[in-house]
């Protein structure tokens, strides 16, 4: 039997180095493989590439089948395929949105499929109008995921780099090359830091996991928190559970959303939900003896700033700069419409719908079942504006029935 397989090696002229190398290789690596572009695809040019599977990807990889683009025409791509940073790092958050408005996410497109899921996610059960820990979204996001990966052609990798010529997009991979006619960018966004030297930085994904920071802060601790957000709010009461001493300097007052019969004031910048409750509690009523608020403009914060020695900043997030995309000016969009270029497209917390509320403030609209709306407003035009000017969701059904005998 060795002979027959030594045989059957030596006939299809296999290396023998390489059957060495192979066999000493962990099966986690040699099933990678298996998303290796170069494998699958040989340059063949993908209608719609989708790079990210947070949920501003989910939902575009969604919304793209129920046009009718053929599951074989979208490519969708990201390292890790764990609903994004919502599933990796927010998910022990409780969250700023109710759960209605993630039932409705769920149930928004017909390629999710939810309403056929087998399992019955506790969120289906948790009360409409109340909020909940993330996590509560982020399992039944998974199956979702799930769902999803096995239609479209998917591939386990990080993109690096974008170049267009003759109305094609290259996508440069970890793993190779990919081609397509249009790409959306669904990369999720960074926490900033400040550029101050001293303490030592505790992560935001670490200060909001309490297990985290119970691993890297004690009740010795003076921690310094900058801002006044959600996040800066979450890392307040987290710290305040670990006993630790915090100064909290901060730029403007704490501002919560208020809600009307049809719209929120501070929709997207106001404090809501727990973190509201807390704030309103241990701050705004009565401060807690464990924490200091200084304005950063107060003549005692560098000496105040001396006296902590780890630091958290809750002071916003930037567009992840994973991707290098020449030419294209930083990646400016249209906040309108997500258009970066022609055939390129952003979306979620690292391109965000901007807009002015009933009273004239400028809010970005960062939040699930808003990348949900805005994708629906804007997918049209994404059509319109393709990198192939002049195809229809007709012309997309046809190559459907070309492209589904292609081998996943
Ligand atoms: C603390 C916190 C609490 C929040 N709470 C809520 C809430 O209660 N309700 C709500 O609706 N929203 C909430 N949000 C906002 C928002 O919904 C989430 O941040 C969400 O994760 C954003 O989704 P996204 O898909 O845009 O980005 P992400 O979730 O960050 O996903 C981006 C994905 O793209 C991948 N990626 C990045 N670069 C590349 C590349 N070059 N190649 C391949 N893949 C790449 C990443 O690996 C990641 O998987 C919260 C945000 C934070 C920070």
């Amino acid at each position: 039997m060795i002979i027959n397989s030594m045989k059957s090696i030596l006939f299809l002229k296999i290396p023998l180095w390489a059957i060495f190398i192979s066999l000493l290789l962990p099966a986690s690596i040699l099933a990678k493989t298996t998303d290796d572009i170069r494998n699958h695809q040989d340059r063949q040019i993908k209608e719609w590439i989708v790079i990210g599977a947070g949920p501003a990807g989910i939902a575009v990889v969604g919304k793209l089948l129920d046009a009718n683009i053929g599951p074989m025409n979208i490519g969708w791509i990201d390292p890790m395929f764990k609903v994004g940073d919502l599933g990796t790092k927010w998910y022990p958050v409780s969250s700023n949105t109710k759960v209605d408005l993630f039932l409705k996410f769920l149930n928004a497109s017909h390629a999710f499929n939810y309403k056929n899921c087998p399992t019955d996610f506790k969120l289906n059960h948790l009360p409409d109008d109340s909020t909940c820990l993330l996590k509560y979204v982020v399992d039944p996001l998974q199956w979702v995921t799930n769902q999803l990966k096995q239609k479209v052609h998917s591939f386990k990798t990080t993109a690096t780099k974008l170049k267009y010529s003759n109305n094609i997009w290259e996508v440069e991979t970890k793993n190779g090359i990919m081609l397509a006619k249009n790409v959306v960018l669904a990369i999720g966004s960074e926490p900033l830091t400040l550029p101050l030297s001293g303490p030592k930085i505790i992560p935001i994904e670490n200060v909001v996991n309490l297990d985290l920071l119970k691993k890297s802060c004690t009740k010795e601790d003076t921690v310094a928190v900058f801002g006044s957000s959600h996040t800066a709010i979450i890392a307040l009461y987290n710290l305040t559970s670990v006993g630790a001493k915090i100064i909290n300097f901060y730029r403007s007052p704490l501002k919560y959303a208020v809600y009307y019969d049809d719209w929120i004031l501070y929709d997207n910048t106001g404090l809501k939900g727990y973190s509201a409750e807390w704030a309103k509690k241990n701050i705004d009523e009565k401060l807690l003896p464990n924490i200091e608020r200084v304005h950063i403009n107060d003549k005692r914060f560098k000496e105040l700033f001396a006296k902590c020695n780890k630091v958290v900043y809750a002071v916003g997030f930037k567009r992840r700069d994973s991707i290098q995309v020449p030419n294209h000016d930083g990646l400016k969009y249209d906040e309108n419409t997500g258009v970066i270029a022609p055939g390129l497209f952003g979306i979620g917390f690292a391109f965000p719908k901007g807009k002015s509320d009933k009273v004239g403030n400028y809010e970005y609209d960062v939040g699930l079942w808003k990348f949900m709306t805005h994708l629906e407003n804007v997918l049209p035009l994404w059509f319109h504006n393709s990198s192939n000017l002049g195809h229809s969701n007709k012309e997309y059904s046809i190559n459907l029935s070309v492209d589904n005998n292609i081998n996943n």
